[in-house]
């Protein structure tokens, strides 16, 4: 997977037009007079071609309406800001978590609230907390999503222990694996449990991809390959 001449999006080559014609920029929904777009129809504005990861991460799902977390996270891992490893994940998992969340619910202005929240908190999750300090940061992003949608401060009871019990089934689920580091494997692992743990505390189902298979196995030289769940060798590279 290489995007780094072609559409942000999908990867294939952008065509250019005679005419300029309005469009909507996929990270955005803003209307543009564009002459250029890939083969598949993306099209992305100036300005969200010059964001930071963090940035695009926030833009994109406060405007999504998208109710499926897998779906924003690999929408947006697919775009070359979000580096193969690094700590914008520590952020995307909890921002395309809420933006599924209040999206079910039908409320974008706590979506917008929360998800700036989420942002100045995951500031302080380092990369190379997985291994330095034992707790993977995608996996304690998961804890921040049920601390955000349940209220929960350091005094609080049920959200205190919710928020808890959420981070140590995602680290659970990150150690069972094993190492070495994959930003993207732990990140599909925390928010599978997220899913599941919203389904059985909040009764709130989000449908997920089922049989999830990683689109990013060739940039990551440690892949674990037959040894991660997300793991498929592609038959043909189109
Ligand atoms: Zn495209
Ligand atoms: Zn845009």
């Amino acid at each position: 997977m290489e995007y780094k001449s072609g559409c942000l999006i999908c990867g294939k080559e952008l065509a250019y037009q005679e005419d300029y014609e309005k469009v909507e920029c996929y990270y955005c929904n803003e209307t543009y007079d564009t002459n250029v777009k890939c083969i598949n129809d993306h099209f992305v504005c100036d300005r969200c071609h010059s964001l930071s990861a963090n940035e695009l991460i926030e833009r994109f799902c406060v405007n999504t309406k998208l109710e499926n977390p897998i779906e924003i996270a690999l929408i947006l891992m697919r775009n070359q800001k979000i580096k193969m490893h690094g700590p914008e994940h520590h952020f995307l998992v909890p921002a395309v978590l809420l933006a599924s969340y209040y999206n079910l619910k039908n409320d974008d202005k706590k979506k917008i609230e929360k998800i700036e929240e989420a942002e100045k908190r995951a500031k302080n999750l380092l990369g190379g907390f997985c291994g330095y300090y034992g707790t993977c940061a995608a996996g304690v992003g998961t804890g921040v999503f049920i601390s955000l949608i349940t209220d929960a401060t350091p005094l609080s009871k049920h959200g205190w222990k919710l928020s808890n019990m959420m981070t140590s089934k995602s680290l659970l689920s990150i150690a069972n694996v094993g190492g070495p580091r994959c930003c993207k494997r732990t990140t599909l692992l925390s928010i599978s449990e997220a899913v599941n743990f919203l389904n059985e505390n909040f009764g709130v189902g989000m449908n997920i991809n089922e049989n999830l298979k990683c689109e990013f196995s060739s940039l990551n030289k440690e892949c674990l390959r037959d040894e991660c769940p997300f793991y498929y060798q592609k038959s043909d590279k189109t």
